[in-house]
């Protein structure tokens, strides 16, 4: 299929506000999907969520944490024994080095514990502004918004956003979202990109904001562009050689 192109023109703010509320009803236990016990376990899922599945991660996450289930344990752990548990979820190597040196950090500069400040959970290894987002909004429900690969389709097809970084996408989303749902939006919006909302091909007919999103249009055009065009009934081929208009 085609891809749609996104919409040039965002929609107006009542109307992005009616579409989030429409994305609330739709999804009301929304939650991430990364299975987790505490702060600890849930930024080491997230760190390890890079490039591949929630599910693949979960898949893991229970071999790694009952071998290492604090940031001590897996501070002290030897590169090859994490390499092992964490291979299945690809760039293992990378990924144990970061998940370890995370753990370092946390042991030696804050406490053992996972931070509640942006700042300094950024200065964790393994975590850049999208981790954070996630750990911030997740466990302590502070106002902020993760932008993945769904929430940047998902808002930019509802025409809330023509950001064209994930960073972008946060300030745009962040002025439309009321504060106290911020820590829920990209939940909704990962689900609804799963569920319908999907890449390449949405599927529009069967959600329940196409009569609101901006893309059902662009959809249907683009559709339409790559349909054969139309037999007309009884038309025929001409013959082989025949010309237009005979002459003589
Ligand atoms: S109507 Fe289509 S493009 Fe718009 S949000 Fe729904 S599934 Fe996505």
């Amino acid at each position: 299929m085609p891809s749609i192109p996104f919409p040039k023109k965002k929609v107006p703010l009542e109307a992005a506000r009616e579409e989030l509320k429409i994305l609330e009803k739709s999804y009301p236990d929304a939650k991430t999907a990364l299975d987790y016990e505490d702060p600890f376990t849930l930024l080491i899922a997230v760190i390890l969520s890079a490039q591949t599945t929630d599910a693949g991660v979960n898949r893991v996450t229970p071999f790694l944490f009952e071998r290492y289930p604090t940031p001590q344990a897996l501070a002290g752990a030897k590169l090859a024994d994490v390499e092992k548990i964490i291979k299945p979820t690809g760039f293992f190597r990378m990924k144990a080095k970061s998940i370890v040196n995370a753990a370092k950090a946390l042991v030696e500069r804050c406490d053992g514990k996972v931070p509640r400040d942006r700042e300094t959970l950024e200065t964790i290894p393994g975590v850049g502004r999208k981790t954070a987002n996630v750990v911030l909004s997740v466990v302590y429900k502070e106002p902020t918004i993760a932008v993945d690969t769904h929430v940047f389709r998902v808002s930019h097809r509802l025409g809330m956003t023509l950001g064209k970084t994930p960073r972008d996408v946060e300030g745009d989303l962040d002025k439309i979202v009321p504060e106290q749902k911020k820590h829920l939006v990209s939940h909704w919006m990962i689900l609804h990109g799963r569920a319908l909302c999907k890449a390449p091909w949405p599927l529009c007919e069967s959600c329940p904001l196409n009569a609101l999103c901006p893309t059902v249009p662009l959809r249907a055009k683009t559709l339409a562009a790559r349909r054969p065009a139309k037999k007309v009934a009884g038309a025929r081929r001409p013959a082989q050689g025949a010309s237009k208009g005979k002459k003589g």
